[in-house]
């Protein structure tokens, strides 16, 4: 039997705010010494009260936003009750009856770069939110040998819970919806979105039907994935799994696993208990939140154009490819200093066909000169707004290679220079003598020169051995000391030769 998997994802985010949800602490506690960020609110001390952090809340409902959501205009906090040692309260301050943002959805491209298995063709698929409500993070336990210990650096810190509708149906696209959502956090600025350090924690749910039927199956959660990859791996492992004992006549267990990265397995955490009863009721100690018009219109502002969007409009405008579209908009900061080089390698007189071309040159240095000596720098993607070079020298240089100024081959070492010490291509080209000779006159004598010394290989190009005319190239580009204009010695050299074949 063919069975079904049905895979909905609860998702908390960390927001990379300043401050902490209702407090003053710093809301940036990696590295910190244990127990040192910390106050009399976030420890949970009696009568100590908390104050609601605005940019959290802007955060939330730009995050909102951007999910296509619904966003509650009133709403309030809530507690929600229950006692674990890095819960120093014995309560969360929490949204439970009306989440800041609902009824939203994603739009999720289940392309894999990784793999390998490209295809131009769109294979996107829509996944709806149900609802992201804002709420406080926990302290962190730490266990050593037979001792635990709590760190409350992290006790109050902005937290987003993000869950969707079960419209997830294989790991492939669970995947592809965590990386498309870690994109839009990171694009829009709110959080690291960095889930080695926890700064984005999902924990999927999943269940397995027989195909065709309309009943969900035993549901398990999985909890502890600290990468995009371990939330693919657990969730195919745990499909494997549960297909074979279904075949087998078997029952699935409802229970809590947890993945063991080392081994590829899921382990039960949890047997199944009975379902928790957090007594939620409207925290005392904050005014309910009020959601205005003005404040919505000037949080919508702030939401950027997100990835998809721009590469629809890559394709559509410059024609680019799919590949080169998704590689341009990975990092938002590479989309907007892709976009800078285009505005400046064009003006309203630039005929679209030339706007095309030059986009297409800046998408080709991006993708390979560029990253290569980024990668060589040890620098992220997101650091490219930080480079010495700027993107109008890029589109500077493109304009020389277009006008045969340079080669593309010089161009290549100009724009190394270009990118360590920020000087304009035009000052290198000069400076070092780099301009490529189009000059006729000069390259037929080169090329008179190059069939003279080579008598051989004349014969055997003139015998029909085509190949033979790269080497030539070759020879001529080598005594202009590659600054010859290829177009042209192609067009003199294969003049030469021939006006030699009908002297034969
Ligand atoms: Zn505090
Ligand atoms: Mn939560």
């Amino acid at each position: 039997m063919e069975y079904e998997v049905i895979i909905g994802m609860e998702t908390h985010v960390e927001l990379d705010t300043q401050s902490k949800m209702f407090c003053a602490c710093s809301a940036r506690f990696f590295g910190v010494e244990p127990n040192t960020n910390v106050c009399p609110v976030c420890l949970g001390m009696p009568g100590a009260l908390p104050v609601i952090n605005k940019r959290a809340v802007e955060f939330a409902i730009m995050v909102g936003l951007a999910l296509n959501c619904k966003i509650a205009r009133h709403t309030f906090w809530e507690r929600k009750s229950y006692w674990y040692p890095d819960l120093p309260k014995g309560y969360q301050i929490s949204q439970y009856q009306y989440p800041l943002a609902y009824d939203g959805w994603i739009e999720v491209d289940v392309r894999d770069l990784s793999t390998g298995n490209w295809s131009e063709e769109s294979t996107r698929k829509r996944i709806r939110i149900r609802r992201a409500h804002l709420e406080e993070d926990t302290g962190k336990l730490i266990h050593v040998g037979d001792k635990s210990y709590v760190d409350y650096n992290r006790s109050g810190v902005p937290l987003l819970e993000i869950v969707t509708e079960p419209d997830i149906r294989s790991a492939d696209e669970a995947y592809a919806y965590l990386s498309a959502l870690q994109q839009l956090v990171r694009y829009l600025g709110v959080s690291t979105g960095d889930m080695e350090k926890g700064a984005m924690r999902c924990e999927p749910n999943m269940s397995l039907r027989p195909k065709g039927s309309r009943e969900l199956g035993v549901k398990v959660e999985i909890k502890n994935l600290n990468s995009l990859r371990a939330v693919r791996d657990a969730i195919a492992y745990e499909i494997r799994r549960q297909t074979a004992l279904l075949a087998r006549g078997e029952a699935i267990q409802q229970v809590t696993l947890g993945w063991d990265e080392a081994r590829g397995i899921t382990v039960v955490q949890r047997e199944k208990e009975s379902a928790h009863d957090y007594r939620y009721f409207p925290e005392p100690d904050l005014p309910p939140l009020e959601v205005s018009d003005a404040w919505l219109d000037e949080l919508r502002a702030r939401v950027p154009e997100l990835a998809l969007s721009r590469q629809d409009r890559y394709r559509r405008d410059y024609g680019l490819s799919a590949y080169d579209a998704v590689q341009l908009t990975s990092d938002r900061a590479v989309a907007e200093w892709f976009e800078q080089v285009v505005a400046c390698a064009a003006d309203r007189e630039t005929s679209a066909e030339r706007v095309r071309m030059r986009a297409k040159a800046a998408a080709n240095w991006i993708q390979t000169e560029v990253f290569r000596l980024m990668k060589a720098h040890n620098l992220a993607l997101s650091d490219i707004a930080a480079l010495r070079v700027q993107p109008a020298q890029l589109a500077q240089l493109i304009r020389l290679v277009e006008d045969q100024t340079i080669n593309l081959n010089t161009a290549k070492q100009v724009f190394e220079e270009m990118f360590e010490s920020g000087a304009d291509p035009s000052r290198i080209i000069e400076a070092r003598g780099l301009a490529q000779v189009s000059d006729e006159g000069a390259l037929r004598a080169v090329v008179a020169q190059v069939v003279e010394a080579h008598p051989s290989q004349v014969q055997q190009y003139l015998s029909g051995q085509e190949k033979v005319f790269g080497f030539l190239v070759g020879q001529a580009m080598k005594a202009t000391k590659g600054k010859g204009n290829a177009q042209v010695i192609n067009r003199l050299l294969r003049e030469a030769l021939e006006g030699q074949r009908a002297r034969q």
